[in-house]
């Protein structure tokens, strides 16, 4: 048996910057460290920030009064952060700045007057922020069905958004009907999808004609992981979707000779080497690295963070 491990995996600079924002929280403030949502939608992540003392929450009424709250990476609607402000909380918002731009251009588009169109989907915490920033403005679509029913009062003022981690098939499939109804609309000025989502369907799309069988390490709820799977079944490539090697089912790997290995931009690498160890010692397998787009992006810490550690250094 071969593994080839797909390049790039794993997490993006979005999931590495939210990770850090909590683990410098915990360290500034000690637990309990209160978070508005998954900070990454992954259950490993979010199961080690528990052990240490981090308090997931679905609402900010759950945080102390003057207490400290971090927000995901998925981004908060402007509802939740005026609560937090009438609660005199302090607030460290680990929100992806790929996320933050899809607001602003909400925001912009709004102001504008624009029936804005935003392709996603209604139940995600990302999704759900974004709807907050203009929920008058926005109309949800999730399929090329939703395009055929949506009305627009001015079709000469309309623009379409995207959730930053949707698949790259369906989102073009949703965008031409859109194109094809309403000719002029606009589209963002930059895409959505964000790269890590792009590098990882790319990555997918090239190599799983390869193999016969793909694994995508990722949690049930992550969106971007559960694109990586369809990308490979679409393309007629078996694929699971598992949140570590204790989800394995040996009788997927009768017959497999070739596998390919990846992981959603939530997904930590150690949950990868451990599936790689177990392969390597069940079947003999060898390993391949396949390198399909270089990626170096980073993002800084936010300056809500930064804030909070100045002022802590102040009081030391
Ligand atoms: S998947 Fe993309 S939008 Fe989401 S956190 Fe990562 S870089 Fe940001």
């Amino acid at each position: 048996m071969k593994i080839l491990l797909a390049n790039p995996r794993g997490f993006c600079a979005g999931v590495n910057m939210a990770i850090e924002c909590v683990d410098r929280v915990l360290e500034l403030k000690g637990a309990p460290v209160y978070v508005y949502h998954e900070i990454v939608h992954n259950r490993h992540v979010v199961d080690r920030f528990t052990r240490q003392g981090v308090v997931f929450v679905n609402s900010v009424d759950e945080v102390p009064n003057g207490g400290t709250v971090v927000y995901s990476a998925h981004g908060v609607s402007p509802e939740v952060r005026q609560r937090s402000n009438a609660r005199g909380l302090i607030q460290v918002d680990a929100t992806c700045p790929l996320v933050t731009k899809v607001h602003n251009e909400a925001i912009r588009y709004a102001r504008q007057k624009f029936t804005i169109v935003l392709i996603g989907h209604a139940d995600h915490d990302e999704v759900v922020g974004t709807l907050g920033e203009a929920p008058t403005a926005i109309k949800i679509v999730e399929c090329v069905e939703d395009v055929e029913k949506l009305e627009i009062p001015d079709d000469h003022r309309v623009a379409y958004l995207t959730q930053t981690t949707l698949s790259l098939d369906d989102a073009g499939r949703i965008i031409a009907a859109l194109k094809q109804k309403f000719p002029r609309i606009q589209a963002p000025p930059k895409e959505d999808i964000c790269y890590a989502t792009t590098n990882r369907q790319t990555a997918v799309q090239k190599l799983a004609p390869e193999c016969d069988l793909v694994l995508v390490v990722g949690s049930q709820n992550s969106s971007n992981s559960k694109r990586l799977v369809e990308m490979s079944v679409n393309r007629g490539t078996p694929a699971y979707l598992v949140d570590d090697a204790s989800h394995l089912d040996y009788n997927w790997f009768d017959d497999v000779k070739t596998v390919l290995l990846t992981a959603g931009a939530s997904a930590p690498e150690d949950l990868v080497q451990e599936i790689v160890k177990l392969l390597v010692e069940r079947y003999g397998a060898t390993v391949e690295s396949r390198h399909v787009t270089d990626e170096d992006m980073h993002f800084e810490l936010p300056v809500s963070l930064r804030r909070l550690e100045k002022q802590h250094i102040g009081a030391l």
